[in-house]
């Protein structure tokens, strides 16, 4: 039976390990570096910590949860929720806690993966890389950083232990991370100072809870919970086109998205700071109901000059000013183009991942890379969008593994590889695609790097996806026979 190796336990390592067990495929062994499973939702603890996609499109399809307390679900229940999907589908026995992933090589000879672990060597017929792609902090290179006296932390490694009562706090960035924490940190801290380095546009979010009856509801009626999440899915598709190829549906997002601004601030210099001048989209949009009113709190300053450096009591901005601080709380996001990152790769030839990518990460719909033969990456090169939910497109990739495991048993073959002529054809079409998209109009994001290259995103509709994943033709990936 193949044997294969999964690395990470956070949605895509949990969700591989069930979907592969139901396919026939039970010889998974996960790898988790962690004390438990969760992935970025073991580490966000934040306070407001939630998520922003409907929770009826943020969980598997095969494990539908009727019990949701909210729309948005927060932080603790989809922990719980991934939890219990490991405990009831019988792969929390499969997974590795503690334990991580060095380096993985090719051995050509034995047509096997070698995975290097703090717990010695493991060996499997297929590689499946399930590392997440926002789960290495990034802390800025802030002079004088270190000299700060108080504590100064990542929005992902939350200091429960610090108590923000009646602090003077710094907030610097104002991602997705920070809209969620600034409104929670504003009712308790004597002081919150936000740092906007380039602002972003947010829509209502919206969020309810469910109430009982709803749920019995969902749960007598599944097929309303998925009426629903095709709903969902439909108006996410509906915002991937207007992101992409379609952009005269963008208009009305805009007028959405500066009324919100509009409502809830009076005041036309606070207004014209939080304004972005970029497309809507460009940047991530950001889902949120109490952004802008906690930015109009007393006790809220929104500072738009920018950081030139932290003193040992306080952040220092580019007129001279220091400003007091006693915690300093990084919402800077993370390391988006690093994908398997810290884990070394190496492939036929000794040829490692970071070489093949030195450019730019690419890889054939994100899942497979020529020179890496039995190795498949989760939520890899761009299979990131707008829109969308991470989960439907790890399934989709799943659903490609699969596939190609089923190639390898039909044709007892050992080794399968995508073709480096198949690889290319598809970045050029991708390459092509992303030009015309509204992340390229010109602004900051984590999607792009500092040459203007796009590793992250999918520019297309993500029933495309999954489409296209569905397939493992053998114009596409190259089998070997087994020796
Ligand atoms: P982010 O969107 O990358 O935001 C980072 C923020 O820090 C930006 O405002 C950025 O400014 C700022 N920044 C970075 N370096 C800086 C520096 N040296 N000086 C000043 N400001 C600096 O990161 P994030 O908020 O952690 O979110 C990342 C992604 O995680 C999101 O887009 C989303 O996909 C995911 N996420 C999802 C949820 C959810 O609800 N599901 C919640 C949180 C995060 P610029 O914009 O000018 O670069």
């Amino acid at each position: 039976m193949t044997s294969i190796a999964v690395v990470g336990a956070g949605f895509g390592g949990v969700g591989s390990a069930v979907m592969l067990r139901r396919a026939g495929y039970g010889d998974v062994t996960v790898f988790e570096r962690a004390d438990r499973v969760g992935g970025v939702w073991n580490y966000n603890t934040y306070p407001g910590a939630a998520c922003d996609v409907p929770s009826h499109l943020y969980e598997f399809s095969f494990a539908p949860n009727p019990h949701w307390s909210r729309r948005y679900a927060p932080q603790a229940e989809i922990q719980a929720y991934l939890e219990d999907v490991a405990r009831r589908h019988g792969v929390l026995d499969r997974i590795r806690l503690n334990t991580e992933v060095d380096r993985a090589r090719w051995d050509g000879e034995r047509r096997r993966w070698t995975l290097e672990t703090d717990a010695g060597e493991h060996s499997a017929d297929l590689l499946l890389t399930a590392c997440g792609q926002l789960n290495v902090p990034k802390i800025p290179p802030i002079s004088g950083l270190e000299t700060f006296e108080g504590p100064a932390f990542h929005t992902a490694q939350w200091r429960h232990d610090v108590d923000l009562r009646g602090k003077r706090v710094a907030v610097i960035g104002t991602g997705c991370s920070a809209i969620q924490v600034v409104p929670q940190v504003q009712p308790i801290a004597e002081h919150v100072d936000v740092y906007q380095r380039s602002p972003g546009w947010t829509f209502p979010r919206m969020d309810f809870s469910y109430r009982e009856r709803t749920k019995r509801i969902f749960e007598s009626f599944p097929v309303l919970q998925r009426l629903d999440r095709a709903s969902i899915l439909a108006f996410h598709e509906l915002g991937a086109a207007a992101l992409t190829s379609k952009p005269w549906l963008r208009p009305p997002f805009r007028a959405i998205a500066r009324r919100q601004i509009n409502k809830a601030i009076k005041d036309p210099e606070l207004r014209r700071k939080v304004t972005p001048t970029d497309e809507v989209g460009c940047k991530r949009v950001m889902l949120t109901d109490d952004w802008y009113p906690t930015l109009t709190k007393p006790n809220v300053e929104l500072i738009t000059d920018p950081v030139a450096g932290v003193t040992p009591r306080g952040i220092r901005i580019r007129d001279g000013e220091q400003r007091p601080a006693d915690v300093i709380v990084l919402a800077t996001g993370f390391k988006t183009h690093g994908f398997v990152a810290p884990m070394e790769v190496v492939g036929m030839g000794g040829r490692t991942l970071a070489e093949e990518w030195s450019e730019v990460p690419r890889a054939y719909l994100g899942l497979s890379v020529p020179g890496f033969p039995n190795m498949f990456l989760l939520y890899g090169p761009n299979t990131n969008g707008g829109t969308g939910s991470v989960i439907y497109t790890v399934e989709a990739g799943v659903t490609h593994v699969i596939a190609a495991l089923r190639e390898l048993d039909h044709w007892a073959a050992a080794k399968i590889e995508v073709r480096r002529e198949a690889a290319h054809a598809f970045d050029r079409e991708l390459r092509e695609a992303l030009s015309k998209t509204v992340w390229h109009t010109g602004c900051t994001s984590w999607y792009l790097d500092e040459n203007g290259n796009d590793p992250n995103q999918w520019p297309w509709l993500w029933h495309k996806y999954r489409r296209r994943a569905a397939e493992v033709s053998p114009e596409t990936y190259e089998l070997t026979a087994a020796a």
